[in-house]
C-alpha cells in the first residue's frame, strides 16, 4: 500500500474539506495500492484562490527566463525520480513498464524542458498601421488554466498541457482521473522540490461528476484544457460557455491505418500491430481501423494473425512484458461487450477476443484481438473501443481507401504504408486528420503538433502551435502624432 495522498493547495498538502477518500487499484492485480482525497467543490474554490494569487503575485513577478528556468528544474526532477515514477505509472494503470520507463515518462521530461525553452522566446511585435502610431502586440499569459486529464496516459497528458501552461506564466489546477491520480500527485512534489512558488500548480484529485464539474463551471478559471471521451468533452464545452472560458480538447478516435499491396508487408504488419496493441489499445490514436487492400488482404491478415497470437499479456512491472493490464473492470467489460457485438453483427474473429490471465488467478487481461470482415457500417468500425480490438476492413482502390478512411466522426490520426513515394503524400493530403503516419505509426515528439479533426476535438498540443493556447494577444495603441 502506498499510503493515503493528499491534495496539493497553495503549496501545501491537505485532506479533501470533507475527509473523504477514494481507492486507487491496481488492474493487474485487482489490489488498492493507495488512497487519495476526494475533493469537493469547497477544495476547488481554494484552488482556484491559491492559482489566483500566485498569478498576481509572485509567479508574475519572476522573469521569463527565471519560470523558464523552474520548468526546466521540474524536468529535471523528473527525471532523477524516472524509475519511481515510472513504477507508479504502471502499478495504477496496468502499462507495461516499458512503454512506462522508456517511452512516456521520458517524454514528460523532454516536454517540459522543451517548453521551458519557449518560456523567454515568445514575443509579440510592433505592427505598420496607418497614421503617427506605435502600435506593439504583447503575448500574456491566459490566467488560471485547468488541466483535466484521462487515464490511458496519465502523467504524459497532463505534461501536454501542464508544460506550456507554466511556460507561458499560467497558474495551473491538474485534475488527473480518478483511476490514475498518483503521478500527477508525484509531479506536484517535484514541483515543490523544483522551487516553484506556493499555487502555481495545483493537484486535486476527486471525481469527474463532482471535482471535474467544478472546475468547469467555476468563474475564476479561464481556461479548460481537457483530454478524454468525445461526449465528457461535449459536455465541458458547454458549462465552459456559460463563463465562456477558453477551452481545447483532445478527444476520442477511431483511426484508419492503410495497407496498400505495394507496402513493405512485414513492415506493414509490425505497424499496425503496435498500432493497435500498444498501450493495450487505450490510446486515442490507436489504428483501431486497420483498411487492407483486397489484392493482399489475406495474405496480410494471415501474417497479422500469426503475430498477434504470439503476443500474449503478462505482469506489466516485467520488462519483457509488452502486453499489460486493461485498466480496470468495467474497461475490460466494455472491451468484452465490443468482442460480443462484434460477433454478433458477422465479423470473423482471427485471433483473440476473450479475457485472459497470466498465471496469478487476478487482474484485468486480455487476449490481442483482431477481426477481419469487418464492414464499414459495424459497431466495431464506428465506435471507439479503447482496447486491443483490431477491425479490419477492405478496399478496391485508392479513392475507396480515402472514403474509407474518412467515413468517421472522429480524425484524429491515420497511417499509410505504400512504397509510392507519390501515392503516399496525395492520401495524405486528403485524410481528414491530425496526424498522418506514412510507413510508421504511433510516433510522437514534442517538438510535432497532436491534436482532432472533427469531433477529436480542436487544439493542438505539444510543439510551438501549442503556445498559442496558453496565452492572449494584447495590443497597444500609442500616439504619436504632433
Ligand atoms: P473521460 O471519462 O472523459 O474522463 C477524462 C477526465 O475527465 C477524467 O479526469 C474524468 O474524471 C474527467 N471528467 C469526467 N466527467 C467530467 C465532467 N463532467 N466534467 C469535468 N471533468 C470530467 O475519459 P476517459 O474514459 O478517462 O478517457 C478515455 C478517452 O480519452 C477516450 O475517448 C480517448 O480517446 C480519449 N483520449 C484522447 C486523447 C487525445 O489526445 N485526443 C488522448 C488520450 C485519451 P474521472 O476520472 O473522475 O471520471
Amino acid at each position: 500500500m502506498l499510503g493515503r495522498k493528499q491534495l496539493l493547495i497553495g503549496g501545501e498538502w491537505r485532506d479533501a474539506s470533507d475527509g473523504r477518500v477514494m481507492p486507487v487499484v491496481n488492474p493487474a492485480t485487482e489490489e488498492i495500492i493507495a488512497e487519495v482525497a476526494a475533493a469537493t467543490p469547497a477544495d476547488v474554490d481554494a484552488a482556484v484562490a491559491a492559482a489566483r494569487k500566485a498569478f498576481t503575485g509572485p509567479w508574475s513577478q519572476l522573469s521569463a527566463r527565471e519560470r523558464g528556468r523552474l520548468v526546466w528544474n521540474l524536468g529535471e526532477k523528473l527525471r532523477e525520480n524516472i524509475d519511481e515514477i515510472s513504477r507508479l505509472e504502471t502499478l495504477h494503470n496496468g502499462k507495461p513498464i516499458t512503454e512506462s520507463r522508456h517511452i512516456e515518462i521520458p517524454a514528460a521530461a523532454d516536454c517540459l524542458q522543451y517548453f521551458a525553452g519557449w518560456a523567454d522566446k515568445i514575443h509579440g511585435d510592433t505592427l505598420p498601421v496607418k497614421g503617427q502610431a506605435l502600435v506593439y502586440t504583447l503575448r500574456e499569459p491566459i490566467g488560471v488554466v485547468a488541466a483535466i486529464v484521462p487515464w490511458n496516459f496519465p502523467l504524459l497528458l497532463a505534461v501536454w498541457k501542464v508544460a506550456p501552461a507554466l511556460a507561458m506564466g499560467n497558474t495551473v489546477i491538474l485534475k488527473p482521473a480518478s483511476q490514475t491520480p498518483l503521478t500527477a500527485l508525484a509531479l506536484g512534489q517535484l514541483a515543490i522540490d523544483a522551487g516553484f512558488p506556493p499555487g502555481v500548480l495545483n493537484i486535486i484529485t476527486g471525481s469527474g461528476g463532482t471535482v471535474g464539474q467544478a472546475i468547469v463551471e467555476h468563474p475564476g478559471i479561464d481556461k479548460i484544457a481537457f483530454t478524454g471521451d468525445t461526449s465528457t468533452g461535449k459536455g465541458i464545452m458547454r458549462t465552459a460557455a456559460e463563463t465562456l472560458k477558453h477551452v481545447t480538447l483532445e478527444l476520442g478516435g477511431k483511426s484508419p491505418n492503410i495497407v496498400f499491396p505495394d507496402a513493405d508487408l512485414d513492415a506493414a504488419v509490425r505497424g499496425a500491430t503496435i498500432g493497435i496493441f500498444y498501450g493495450k489499445g487505450e490510446v486515442c490514436a490507436a489504428g483501431s481501423r486497420l483498411l487492407v487492400d483486397k489484392s493482399i488482404k489475406d495474405e496480410f491478415l494471415s501474417k497479422l494473425a500469426d503475430r498477434t497470437k504470439k503476443m500474449v499479456a503478462g505482469d506489466p512491472l516485467n520488462p519483457k512484458t509488452r502486453l499489460g493490464a486493461v485498466s480496470s473492470k468495467a474497461q475490460l467489460e466494455r472491451v468484452l461487450s465490443y468482442v460480443a457485438t462484434a460477433r454478433k453483427e458477422g465479423a470473423s474473429l482471427l485471433a483473440g477476443g476473450d479475457r485472459t490471465d497470466i498465471g496469478t488467478g487476478k487482474g484485468y487481461f486480455m487476449q490481442p484481438t483482431v477481426f477481419a470482415d469487418v464492414t464499414p457500417a459495424m459497431t466495431i468500425a464506428r465506435e471507439e473501443i479503447f482496447g486491443p480490438v483490431l477491425a479490419a476492413i477492405d478496399f478496391a482502390d485508392v479513392d475507396e481507401a480515402i472514403a474509407r478512411a474518412n467515413d468517421s466522426i472522429y480524425g484524429l490520426a491515420a497511417g499509410i504504408w505504400t512504397r509510392d513515394v507519390k501515392k503516399a503524400h496525395y492520401v495524405a493530403s486528403k485524410l481528414q486528420a491530425g496526424t498522418v503516419w506514412v510507413n510508421t505509426y504511433n510516433l510522437y515528439d514534442t517538438a510535432a503538433p497532436f491534436g482532432g479533426y472533427k469531433q477529436s476535438g480542436f487544439g493542438r498540443e505539444m510543439s510551438r502551435y501549442a503556445l498559442d493556447y496558453y496565452t492572449q494577444v494584447k495590443t497597444v495603441w500609442v500616439d504619436l502624432s504632433n
